[in-house]
């Protein structure tokens, strides 16, 4: 992302000065952090897809909120919980305590800053745990509001995606290949993209109504979707399905956010704005 407008309210927390927080935290800001992941996504996506849709999706929900909304942006935290990819090159990953206490730490800091309101805009799935315990621990121990945004939650129009894909292209597929070649198409290697056919679509139609994910499920490390780390028709992507999803999930969390800036939880009351 580039740097802040000189008149916008939203801009990038290091870009600030330390004495700048009396006034910013009296105008009650939201802070936003993108969980992201750096992991295999197969042989057609970078490693850095996870932190690219991040990005590219909180650069748009800035343009949608608007420069007159206060937002200070965090730097990502760009290596998440990736346990599940960790047998395939190039993964980075921190534990699941870690990655927890990671975003704690920097939780405690922004309330610290008197900065109460605190999304976090998740964009990998295996961080959904850590997400959850970071942010019960912060609203238990700092009485913050604490957003759990993952946008692959937001849902879709129906008959954007193919209810199938949806259901069993967890990682790589439709969605995240076509979002990676309107986003950043230079990284998306077109020659290597296939139809990575699920293990859970296999099951399906063998009639379990077990899945890797789902109502009942199982753990699953990425090789077992297939073969090749990556599961969905990733050969149905293009960039023009990508600009749809783009545009969609970044309209929906541009409400998200505005909500988590207008909530008055009743545990803020007793204690009022700022430090
Ligand atoms: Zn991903």
């Amino acid at each position: 992302m580039t740097d802040s407008k000189p008149h916008s309210k939203i801009r990038h927390w290091q870009e600030l000065a330390s004495s700048d927080f009396d006034t910013i935290a009296a105008d009650d800001p939201v802070a936003v952090m993108v969980l992201a992941a750096i992991e295999q996504h197969g042989p057609h996506l970078p490693l850095s897809t996870d932190l690219d849709i991040g990005l590219g999706l909180l650069d748009r929900v800035c343009r949608e909120l608007g420069d007159d909304f206060p937002l200070l942006i965090l730097p990502p935290l760009a290596v998440g919980a990736s346990e599940e990819h960790q047998l395939f090159p190039g993964t980075l990953s921190l534990s699941p305590g870690v990655a927890t206490n990671v975003i704690c730490g920097l939780g405690e800091s922004v309330a610290r800053a008197g900065v109460r309101r605190l999304i976090l805009l998740n964009s990998h799935g295996g961080n959904t745990s850590v997400m959850t315990s970071a942010a019960l621990h912060l609203r238990r121990c700092r009485e913050m509001l604490v957003v759990k945004a993952s946008y692959m939650k937001l849902g879709l129009p129906e008959g954007l995606v193919p209810v199938d894909e949806l259901r069993h292209g967890l990682h790589g597929g439709l969605v995240e290949t076509a979002m990676m070649m309107h986003l950043e198409p230079a990284r998306v290697r077109e020659n290597s993209i296939q139809d990575f056919v699920p293990a859970g679509k296999r099951m399906a139609d063998d009639g379990f109504s077990l899945a890797p994910e789902g109502e009942a499920s199982y753990a699953w490390l990425a090789g077992d979707l297939h073969p090749s780390g990556v599961a969905g028709k990733a050969s149905d992507a293009t960039a023009g399905l990508g600009k749809q999803l783009v545009e969609h999930y970044a309209r929906g969390l541009a409400d998200v956010f505005r909500d988590a800036r207008r909530l008055d939880p009743p545990w803020f009351r007793k204690k009022g704005p700022g430090r």
